[in-house]
């Protein structure tokens, strides 16, 4: 990402932020969210057009905006706020909570509502699920818990945990491929029938190596992927390629985060704070991550 001055200078009013919107949206010219064609579209103000296909708005046509069928529906927020706010929570390496985003936009003591900057950021992490391919290479597979320590559990009572499904413990398993990218999402437990679904919805099955640890669980991937298993609790932490050592890296990044800015999370919002670090870590090297996101947002 480009630094704040530059953005703010790439976005100065909110005309600049709708030719931009508009621009992600529809790359081959104007569509009608609600019927998807582009014929018997006419423009009837500035960012604002009418639908004239009899099948899709009637007699009077369908109107639409810029604005319509995205996140930025159904509120009076300027699109220059919504952005600005996406330029922060890209560029947080380690997460940055409503709060001290609503501080760098609006100074210490301002009369703005704090709620509208906390919407905001929620539609954002929200908007940023991103599709990611089947992943192939190297992968590692792991989950972790999220609100205590069973982290660092053995392995037993870390799975006597997961069975009796603690309230206040959430667990969240990824994916990732080694110099690649990321998949992770809370799931509802860790038994076999959830991991390995997870698996292979995210795995590709040309797979080079899946290195997980020796959670039981895991069991049924060597069926038919080429699986190893590294035994952290015989004290094994890297066996040649079979270690889990990357996605423990995204693991603790993503922890220290959720502590460092945002302290406590509800199982409510954790899935919207995986996506952000997901996000984040999948466009880490994406020169056009910002664009992109308005593209996924408005479609
Ligand atoms: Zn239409």
């Amino acid at each position: 990402m480009e630094t704040l001055s530059a953005f703010d200078r790439r976005f100065p009013t909110e005309e600049s932020c709708k030719d931009f919107l508009a621009a992600q949206r529809w790359l081959d010219g104007v569509r009608c969210p609600r019927c998807n064609r582009k014929e018997k579209v006419y423009a009837i103000k500035p960012y604002q057009w009418r639908c004239r296909n009899a099948d899709c708005g009637g007699r009077n046509g369908y109107k639409f905006s810029v604005i319509t069928h995205t996140i930025f529906q159904d509120t009076k927020i300027e699109l220059k706020l919504w952005f600005r706010i996406a330029y922060f929570i890209l560029t947080a390496k380690k997460g940055m909570s409503a709060l001290q985003v609503h501080r760098v936009v609006f100074g210490e003591d301002s009369g703005h509502d704090y709620r509208t900057t906390w919407y905001i950021c929620q539609r954002w992490r929200a908007a940023m699920k991103g599709d990611v391919m089947p992943l192939t290479g190297e992968v590692e597979v792991d989950e972790t818990f999220v609100g205590g320590k069973a982290h660092n559990m053995h392995a037993s009572r870390r799975k006597a945990l997961a069975l009796t499904g603690t309230k206040n413990k959430i667990a969240v398993i990824g994916a990732i491929a080694r110099k690649g990218m990321i998949v992770a999402k809370v799931i509802e437990n860790t038994d076999t029938a959830k991991l390995d679904k997870f698996v292979r919805q995210t795995v590709s099955k040309d797979v080079k190596l899946v290195a997980t640890d020796e959670h039981s669980e895991y069991r049924l991937l060597g069926a038919d992927m080429n699986h190893h298993v590294v035994r952290h609790s015989a004290g094994e932490y890297v066996v040649g390629t079979t270690h889990t050592n990357t996605i423990e890296g995204f693991w603790s990044l993503f922890k220290r985060g959720i502590i460092g800015s945002y302290h406590k999370v509800s199982k409510e919002y954790l899935p919207l704070y995986v996506n952000e670090f997901a996000w984040r870590l999948n466009n880490r090297k994406n020169s056009n991550a910002f664009a992109d996101l308005i593209a996924t947002c408005s479609n």
